[in-house]
């Protein structure tokens, strides 16, 4: 059913309240027209006190909600839907307007004849106890892919220009999480640039999304430098995510066709081991912004902070979709699990609301979750059927060594045919990813200081004797990793 037809069996019922939560102004003016037509319509609101709903235009001097209501229960108001909006504003810590807001309620309750339903409006949910059972919850959703389509074709038309069924397939992706009212800015703004609507205006979505994101203190924009070719090794890690992100950018056919919706993947394993570069990689390959959330930053001082930090955090990457979400370091927020520490109570329960909300997501956020200390998370929230896959990133064996240094120096354009790549990878049992980067930049820095020189495979067979590897530094802590991943079962990324 429609959202103004379900009003309407409401209101035409004799529910008193009808709470409509939405972000939209505009788009709730037109709704709550199209509800009863024929019903007179008075309107509260925080800026200018009651007034006309039609053109806004004040009907008495300014007063707040309870002076409005006292006044209101005085009034004769046969046949009236009474709007109050900023509700949550109006009533939040003011018992007097809740009062009467319950002393209105029940002269409506009262009398049928008097066909009156009070609607509230608001961007977020309000519900005084006293009034809880009298109040009927609507939240109206964002447009989905048909109605932003409708909406980028009837302003194509009535600007009298056409979009190419390409760039239509793009803009409805990319508009998805936006507002009715925020996608018409945008497509306004597109069309002035120079006078066509179509792909390129991608760019101006993206730059409203990056506001949101700034706006909201929670989650971070994360540049992109990166891409699946930079990683070296993880072989079979990577087609995974080559095809994760084909169903992505084919989503409403791949839908259609019968797929599940991918959810997203977790990464755990050792540090230094590309980890991280694979989140920035999976964004560039599947063409996506990047957000980073620290769920250890997230956790409040107050009871329920962390929990409305997070609802919050999720809300955002909702309105920027489609994106890949980046959950760094997981394991942080549990530090201290198992002393049976609030802290990690905490955690343990928010991180199972962020997977809850993963599973059921409609929208298209990608997750990816890393970690390297897994045994400080709870062994259920890396149960199979959680993510669409677990995998483990283990120190690179001696092809993928190879493979790290090709990368390294390939990318500062030291890479000569004299370099044995087959000898530095032989040489680097148990170093990291990391530790091989570092030995290429040490070994291009002595270079230079050793009058500007070609780099040979003779000097990084040098910086290589004079370091330690990751593996052998911390080896107590890695078998303890091993053994867990090995108890564990989670599948190897190589
Ligand atoms: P972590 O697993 O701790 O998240 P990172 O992904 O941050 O590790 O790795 C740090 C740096 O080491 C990367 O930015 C990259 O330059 C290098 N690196 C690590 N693993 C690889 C790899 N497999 N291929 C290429 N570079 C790597």
């Amino acid at each position: 059913m429609h959202i103004p037809e379900t009003l309407r069996a409401h209101a035409l019922s004799h529910y008193p309240i009808l709470h409509i939560i939405t972000h939209d102004d505009a788009e709730v003016d037109t709704l709550i027209t199209q509800i009863e037509p024929e019903r007179k319509i008075i309107e509260w609101n925080m800026a200018r006190g009651l007034v006309r709903f039609d053109n806004k235009q004040p009907l008495m001097a300014w007063c707040d909600l309870a002076g409005a209501l006292d006044n209101l229960l005085d009034q004769e108001l046969t046949h009236h839907f009474i709007v109050i909006r900023d509700a949550h504003m109006g009533l939040r810590d003011q018992p007097l307007a809740v009062a009467r807001l319950k002393a209105l309620t029940t002269k409506i309750l009262e009398s049928t004849e008097m066909e009156v339903t009070i609607i509230l409006v608001s961007s977020e949910k309000c519900v005084p106890r006293e009034l809880e059972k009298f109040i009927t919850l609507f939240e109206v959703p964002l447009p989905d892919e048909t109605a932003i389509r409708t909406i980028i074709t009837e302003y194509a038309d009535a600007y009298g220009v056409t979009v190419d069924e390409n760039g239509l397939k793009k803009l409805c992706l990319a508009f998805q999480g936006l507002s009715r009212y925020e996608i018409g800015q945008l497509i306004n703004r597109g069309y002035q640039k120079d006078g066509m609507i179509g792909a390129k205006d991608i760019e101006l979505v993206q730059a409203e999304k990056s506001q949101i994101i700034q706006k909201s203190g929670l989650l971070e924009m994360v540049k992109l430098q990166e891409n699946l070719n930079d990683i070296g090794g993880l072989e079979k890690l990577k087609p995974w995510l080559v095809q994760k992100s084909q169903i992505f950018s084919n989503w409403p056919a791949a839908r259609d066709f019968g797929v599940e919706s991918p959810k997203g993947v977790m990464i755990v394993g050792m540090p230094g081991c590309g980890k991280s570069l694979t989140a920035k990689a999976t964004a560039s390959q599947f063409g996506l912004p990047l957000l980073k959330m620290d769920i250890g930053s997230m956790m409040g001082k107050y009871v329920g902070e962390s929990e409305a930090n997070m609802r919050r955090a999720i809300a955002v990457a909702e309105a920027v979709s489609p994106c890949v979400l980046w959950v760094d370091e997981v394991e942080k927020a549990f530090a201290g699990i198992g002393s049976g520490g609030a802290g990690s109570e905490v955690a343990t329960r928010l991180f199972g609301y962020f997977l809850t909300w993963m599973q059921e997501k409609t929208t298209q956020v990608f997750v990816v979750t890393t970690a390297n200390d897994i045994s400080a998370l709870p062994p259920e929230l890396l149960r199979k059927g959680r993510f669409d896959e677990v995998f483990y990133v283990d120190f690179p064996n001696e092809q993928e060594r190879e493979a790290i240094f090709k990368v390294h120096l390939q990318k500062r354009k030291k890479l000569t045919p004299d370099i044995d790549l087959q000898k530095l990878a032989k040489a680097t049992n148990q170093y990291s990813g990391a530790d091989i980067e570092s030995i290429v930049k040490e070994g291009i820095e002595l270079a230079f200081l050793d009058d500007c020189s070609p780099l040979s495979t003779q000097r990084l067979m040098q910086v290589i004797a004079s370091t330690h590897p990751l593996g052998m530094v911390m080896k107590d802590k890695v078998k303890q990793y091993k053994d867990r991943f090995a108890e564990m079962k989670i599948k190897s990324a190589s």
